[in-house]
């Protein structure tokens, strides 16, 4: 999680202050928001595998409502909207994903997969 004000790294795990250390904003706002987001994508990782998309699907919203600038959140959209067959918006979300993270295993994963069937099918 980045501090919005200067973008320095902030790390819950590592210190139990709320404010950032560079730029000393009050994070504890945020960094609530964060957390129930948090609860809410890993309500919905669950349900994926309990199968239920359209639950998983609805509480990773709330998830990204509260708080959209996770890649991780981005990248479980997409998983869901193509499992559900919605690919338009799964590539829209695992895009979001890498550009928030580039490096977002699930989303560059899926989006190759994703260009390399299209193109296999011509
Ligand atoms: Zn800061």
């Amino acid at each position: 999680m980045k501090c919005p004000v200067c973008g320095a790294v902030y790390r819950s795990a590592m210190s139990t202050a709320s404010t950032c250390r560079r730029c000393k904003a009050d994070l504890s706002d945020l960094i609530r928001l964060h957390d129930q987001a948090v609860w809410y994508h890993r309500q919905a990782l669950y349900l994926l595998q309990q199968g239920n998309y359209a639950e998983a699907e609805a509480n990773n919203k709330q998830a990204l409502t509260l708080y959209s600038s996770n890649a991780d959140f981005h990248a479980l959209a997409g998983k869901l909207q193509a499992l559900q067959g919605n690919f338009a918006d799964a590539i829209a979300s695992w895009q979001q994903a890498l550009q928030l993270d580039s490096q977002n295993a699930i989303a560059s994963t899926a989006i190759q997969m994703l260009k390399s069937v299209m193109s296999s099918e011509g």
